[in-house]
């Protein structure tokens, strides 16, 4: 009975010397972070931008928004190798091309970390420091939840969740830290917010990149670094194009799919608009209205 009791007080003390030693490592890398100068860096006339899965779809469509812009692109693919050459022909031969934007494909699973760490150095030597990612690779592997395969579980969180992970930390690590300023937008979903029936773990992953930004903006905020989420809803790309559309419109109250470039637009506003500088830690839907429930 006594030593129980002993037990217990032993395992109260270590809990609240390990909280003690966590919220003294927090306060002092506040501290540490709050001595450091917070003056706004402005962005290079050609910045060095990450797209990830920019051979198809909304990644395409940023890809050449930004491009337009005149950002370097890197525009990362799994295997469309032929699609990524062609994003990379428009950038240099569209409107961004005498600007100095320019498309450098990469071909990089996004899901593996030592692809993402060979990416990321690859880009730094040969085309410059990262100045922003955009995490948009993604895949769907749905099923009802009692009949999902543990690997289509696994593979979804590894790609659409780790994998953004494994690339924003590497972004940070390897230019952002220094530069002291960068953006990083991820590509989530509405599914993150309201959940859908066949994608537990479209909706896990989704979810848990909201958390991941929120987290992530309040570590990289004292290095003047951004992070925040677009929510698309259904937009027309490959991803959707099985779909059964008249089953779905009724929940848009919009009643109808989105463009790519219209969830281009909004991440070229969070990546290089000098008014989004002050805006870290959200998450912007784009989705038709969905989000707010069916009408
Ligand atoms: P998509 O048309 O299917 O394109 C997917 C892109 O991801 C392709 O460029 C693909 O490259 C790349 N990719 C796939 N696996 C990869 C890997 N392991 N490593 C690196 N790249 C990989 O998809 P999308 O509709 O444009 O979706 C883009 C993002 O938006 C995803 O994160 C998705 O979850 C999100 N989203 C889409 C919708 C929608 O309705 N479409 C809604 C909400 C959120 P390859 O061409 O080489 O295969």
């Amino acid at each position: 009975m006594h030593s129980n009791i002993f037990v217990v007080i032993m395992m109260a003390l270590f809990a609240s010397a390990q909280g003690f030693m966590v919220s003294s490592i927090a306060r002092n890398g506040r501290q540490q972070m709050s001595m450091m100068a917070r003056k706004k860096k402005e962005m290079p006339a050609n910045p060095v931008v990450v797209v990830t899965g920019a051979s198809r779809g909304i990644g395409k469509a940023v890809a050449l928004a930004l491009g337009e812009a005149g950002c370097k692109v890197v525009i990362n693919y799994a295997s469309s190798a032929e699609s990524a050459n062609e994003v990379a022909d428009l950038i240099k031969n569209g409107p961004g091309g005498e600007k100095g934007g320019l498309g450098f494909p990469v071909k990089a699973n996004v899901g593996n970390v030592e692809e993402v760490q060979a990416m990321f150095a690859k880009v730094n030597a040969e085309v410059g420091p990262v100045d922003i990612l955009v995490n948009n690779a993604g895949i769907t592997r749905d099923m009802l939840t009692m009949m999902m395969k543990p690997a289509d579980f696994t593979d979804v969180i590894n790609l659409n969740l780790n994998g953004v992970f494994f690339c924003s930390q590497a972004a940070f690590v390897g230019s952002m830290l220094n530069q002291k300023r960068g953006r990083i937008i991820n590509i989530a979903s509405i599914v993150g917010q309201i959940g859908n029936p066949g994608q537990a773990n479209y909706a896990a992953a989704k979810g848990g990149v909201l958390g991941m930004t929120k987290a992530m903006a309040k570590e990289f905020g004292g290095r003047g670094v951004c992070v925040n989420a677009v929510c698309p809803g259904f937009i027309e790309s490959d991803m959707t194009k099985d779909l059964n559309k008249e089953t779905l419109l009724p929940f848009i109250p919009l009643k109808r799919f989105g463009t790519p470039e219209e969830v281009a637009g909004l991440v070229k506003f969070l990546a290089l608009d000098p008014a989004a500088a002050y805006m870290t830690g959200h998450s912007f839907n784009v989705d038709g209205g969905m989000a707010i429930g069916s009408t």
